[in-house]
């Protein structure tokens, strides 16, 4: 039996995102044997044109791990923090609540900056844990959640002022929205194969400082498949300690080298916010209203305020027009819808999802 693997349905999710034709047909092919030369090139190679992407600072490190993008930011912590730290957690939405289980589970002390869902991070937020002795600094540069943006700029400038290492999760802000690690002085900036690079899941990138990359060198390691050391060694020869998802690493070879000949990681950005800003344009007459304060282009996060909860507009879409768009979980799930603006998508995609939501109006499946 052959499973059904190709899936027809627009995908206006945050991950997995639809991919080119061309990483589809890598994606298709057999998987070579990967200790070899020709493979460590690759490797090199992505690790190069990542660091040109990030805008890392000199001497940073790229780390590739199989796993999911939770997989880098539990090993971000794992590695790079310790009992003696004292990290302050971004938490507004799921996300900034999985930094906060990761460092509880690991037994590094945090204090968690809560904030409702939707809104920005502000100073004043940030002034109460100003000259307060903590060490790091863990944010979701987007809330993938709740589709918030937070003020990277205003971070940089705290941990700076404070001394902080910071680690940035920018899995789904990666090439979606401004990001620069050498500007922002970051200790470590994290992604995943699944949202804005468009590939298949299963690899996430840690690009780690001098800085980190010292903190990693001092620390024991505490597991045998999250030990940073181990990959930076193994790296130093373009290979990885154990097998990796060789395929997705191919994927992400064509890819970064496409994104690099079309103008790099602002060319990128500036392709996806104005994809964003075509959808935000479009949704005038329809029952939402923009969730987020300081939206991501990743992700357009929509209020309901029609009659029909926002999960069964997923199931319907899903289910009478071919179209996914994210559901949300917990509290936000009968309130809460979103759309991806990530993957190979066009404005006359939005266009199609636009006409979908119209006529589920017009037929009273979706009541305002
Ligand atoms: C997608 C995402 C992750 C990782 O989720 P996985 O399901 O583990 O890939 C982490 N942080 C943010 C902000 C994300 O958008």
């Amino acid at each position: 039996m052959v499973a059904k693997r190709d899936c027809d349905k627009l995908n206006f999710t945050v991950g997995p995102v639809m991919s080119s034709p061309e990483i589809l047909e890598i994606g298709g092919s057999q998987v070579p044997y990967f200790r070899t030369a020709e493979f460590s090139a690759v490797m090199k190679e992505n690790e190069q044109i990542m660091r040109e992407l990030m805008y890392a600072p000199d001497g940073a490190r790229a780390v590739f791990l199989t796993g999911s993008g939770t997989a880098a930011m539990e090993a971000a912590v794992m590695n790079c923090l310790t009992e003696q730290d004292r990290a302050i957690v971004v938490n507004g939405g799921s996300f900034g609540a999985r930094f906060a289980q990761i460092c509880q589970v690991h037994g590094i002390p945090y204090q968690e900056s809560r904030l409702a869902a939707g809104t920005a991070l502000t100073a004043e937020d940030l002034a109460p844990l100003e000259g307060q002795g903590y060490t790091a600094f863990l944010v979701n540069l987007g809330e993938t959640s709740t589709g918030v943006l937070y003020d990277l700029p205003l971070i940089a400038d705290f941990c700076r002022r404070n001394g902080l290492f910071l680690v940035v999760d920018a899995i789904s802000a990666f090439l979606a929205d401004e990001l620069n690690m050498e500007q922002c002085g970051a200790g470590v900036v994290l992604t995943g194969s699944q949202k804005a690079l468009a590939l298949a899941p299963g690899i996430s990138v840690l690009m780690l400082s001098e800085e980190a990359q010292q903190r990693i060198a001092q620390h024991p390691a505490r597991c045998i498949y999250f030990d940073l050391s181990d990959y930076l060694k193994n790296m130093e020869r373009g290979q990885t300690p154990f097998t990796p998802a060789v395929g997705i690493l191919l994927e992400m070879n064509c890819r970064l080298r496409e994104l690099q000949a079309v103008g790099g990681a602002e060319a990128e950005h500036r392709r996806i916010g104005a994809l964003a800003n075509d959808f935000r344009s479009k949704i005038g007459d329809l029952p939402f209203e923009l969730f987020a304060q300081t939206p991501s282009n990743a992700v357009t996060a929509l209020r309901v305020t029609g009659k029909t909860p926002a999960n069964e507009i997923f199931e319907t879409l899903k289910n009478d027009y071919d179209i996914f768009v994210c559901p949300n979980g917990g509290e936000l799930k009968e309130t809460v819808l979103r759309v991806g603006h990530i993957g190979c998508l066009t404005a006359k995609d939005n266009d199609v999802l636009i006409a979908a939501l119209r006529d589920m109006m017009a037929k009273g499946k979706m009541i305002p």
